[in-house]
């Protein structure tokens, strides 16, 4: 089981409770890093090396401050960690907190995103894609890039876009809001399942009201898809496991389920 999308260190929270608790039962996690704190992920990725991975993104919340310059910078920092990190993510539009499109600051959130998508192409790396409210028009982008390798993360978008996003060979992943809509619970049932990943986007989303969402909640989304598809929760742990493993290129030998990661690669 992997969380393949969470902020271990949000807001200078002590990471190490959280992921004790998930070596008890997951496979690995990936942890998303913002220019506001990226330093510290590098930090517990190094500590927590072969089970905390790292993937390097712009989110528009801090994009909003950064000039263009700025971003030049910060990206060239994620070009110079090529080796240290799984993908490009999140990146994204968000329509949510920044509805105005047509406005000079949406104009520079469009030229950012599209200064990642290349930056990702470049290094050959898969895009981890933030879409709130905006999902359309990053699903564009993305194809108008030409990339090949794309999760949407908590995607929320409506059903014929959801379709077109899995026809393109992209991913979607899961969360631990999987029950709060219709449109993802049909997701989770009836969409190829080697095409979905599971995540927490921990601290966030908790499904326990009032509880601090982490890692190891990623359980009980393997365990809803299970259910949702009348499966096993082996069966789904297994193909998303292997779906992340294969996505992501993790180094991960996954011993116990008989397929190590020179196997998923030769299954590419
Ligand atoms: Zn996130």
């Amino acid at each position: 089981m992997i969380d393949t999308h969470c902020h271990l260190v949000y807001e200078n929270a002590d990471p190490e409770p959280a992921i004790s608790r998930a070596r008890q039962i997951l496979d690995a996690i990936i942890t998303c890093g913002y220019p506001r704190d990226y330093e510290k992920n590098i930090e517990i990725v190094e500590k927590h090396r072969e089970f905390v991975f790292l993937t390097l993104g712009l989110h528009p919340v801090d994009n909003k401050d950064m000039s263009s310059e700025e971003v030049d910078k910060y990206l060239d920092f994620v070009r110079s960690k090529k080796d240290s990190i799984l993908a490009v993510g999140e990146i994204g539009l968000d329509y949510h907190w920044f509805p105005e499109k047509d406005s000079e600051q949406g104009k520079m959130f469009v030229e950012s995103f599209s200064k990642c998508l290349e930056l990702a192409k470049q290094l050959g790396k898969p895009v981890v894609l933030h879409t709130r409210k905006a999902e359309q028009d990053c699903f564009d982008m993305v194809v108008s890039h030409g990339i090949k390798h794309a999760v949407f993360h908590c995607y929320a978008g409506n059903m014929t876009l959801a379709r077109q996003i899995i026809d393109n060979g992209f991913f979607i992943s899961l969360s631990s809001n999987i029950n709060r809509s219709k449109n993802t619970k049909k997701i989770a049932k009836s969409f190829p399942l080697e095409q979905l990943l599971t995540e927490t986007d921990s601290p966030f989303l908790s499904p326990v009201p009032g509880k601090k969402n982490e890692p190891a909640n990623v359980k009980l989304v393997v365990e809803r898809i299970a259910e949702l598809r009348s499966m096993s929760v082996e069966e789904v742990d297994r193909q998303t496991t292997e779906n992340a493993v294969r996505f992501f290129n993790m180094p991960l030998e996954l011993k116990d389920k008989g397929l190590s990661n020179k196997e998923v690669n030769r299954l590419n």
